[in-house]
């Protein structure tokens, strides 16, 4: 299947797409963790986006377009993939269609994660990531085996420099002036699907599960 995973920071569209992953094993491709793995490695791209990120604000499109169709045209992604931060904007949604049409296929659903902020912003401040994996914790709702170290490979657990509170108060910002307005943009072309992005981690699981039993998507 091919999936987009919608809605604001914190929603828990990471997560989710960890979870999908190990259940479909279909790619799950996310815009903020290929940047990031480009930051580290400091290269053209990572100095290129640095800024952007770390303030919280969008990497230009024509940017993103491009990380994007360059990782969709891997063999891994021809089956199936799982879209996580990506589009953010109407222009990012009509590029990728335009992507998608001329290899003749098309995204199934677009899963929009309905999210309190509240609930974004406590997720965000407690939420540490692996330095080599890009595992997800949460220091009280799935806290690591030993502290600060990752469960599957041993890396050390950080906190993003965008989830500190200035940094996140400007990214739901930026989410409602620029990414929101894709929830009618798909809404309209008949494939967004509601999700409760509230729902604890398993629990929502579930729902996305139901979702697609409803849709006969089964891989
Ligand atoms: P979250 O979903 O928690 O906000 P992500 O890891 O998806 O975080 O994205 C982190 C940052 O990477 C964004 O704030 C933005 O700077 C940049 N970014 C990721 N995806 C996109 C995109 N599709 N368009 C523009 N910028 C992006
Ligand atoms: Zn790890």
């Amino acid at each position: 299947m091919r999936l987009i995973l919608l809605g604001p920071p914190g929603a828990g569209k990471g997560t989710q797409a960890k979870l999908l992953f190990d259940r479909f094993k279909i790619p799950h491709i996310s815009t903020g963790d290929i940047l990031r793995d480009e930051m580290r490695e400091n290269s053209d791209l990572g100095q290129k986006v640095a800024k952007f990120v770390k303030n919280g604000e969008l990497v230009p499109d024509e940017i993103v377009v491009e990380v994007v169709t360059k990782r969709l045209s891997k063999p891994d992604a021809q089956d199936g993939f799982i879209l996580d931060g990506f589009p953010r904007t109407v222009n990012q949604a009509e590029a990728l269609n335009q992507a998608l049409r001329k290899q003749g296929i098309a995204i199934d659903l677009v899963l929009y994660f309905e999210t309190s902020a509240e609930i974004c912003i406590k997720r965000l401040s407690e939420r540490r990531i692996c330095d080599k994996c890009a595992a997800i914790f949460h220091l009280t709702n799935m806290p690591p085996k030993k502290e600060g170290i990752c469960d599957y490979c041993g890396g050390k657990l950080y906190l993003r420099d965008d989830d500190r509170p200035e940094t996140v108060k400007r990214r739901l910002e930026v989410y409602q002036n620029q990414t929101a307005s894709l929830i009618d943009y798909y809404k309209n072309s008949g494939k967004l699907r509601q999700v409760d992005g509230d729902l604890e981690a398993n629990k929502l699981n579930s729902q996305l599960l139901e979702t697609f039993a409803q849709e006969s998507l089964t891989g």
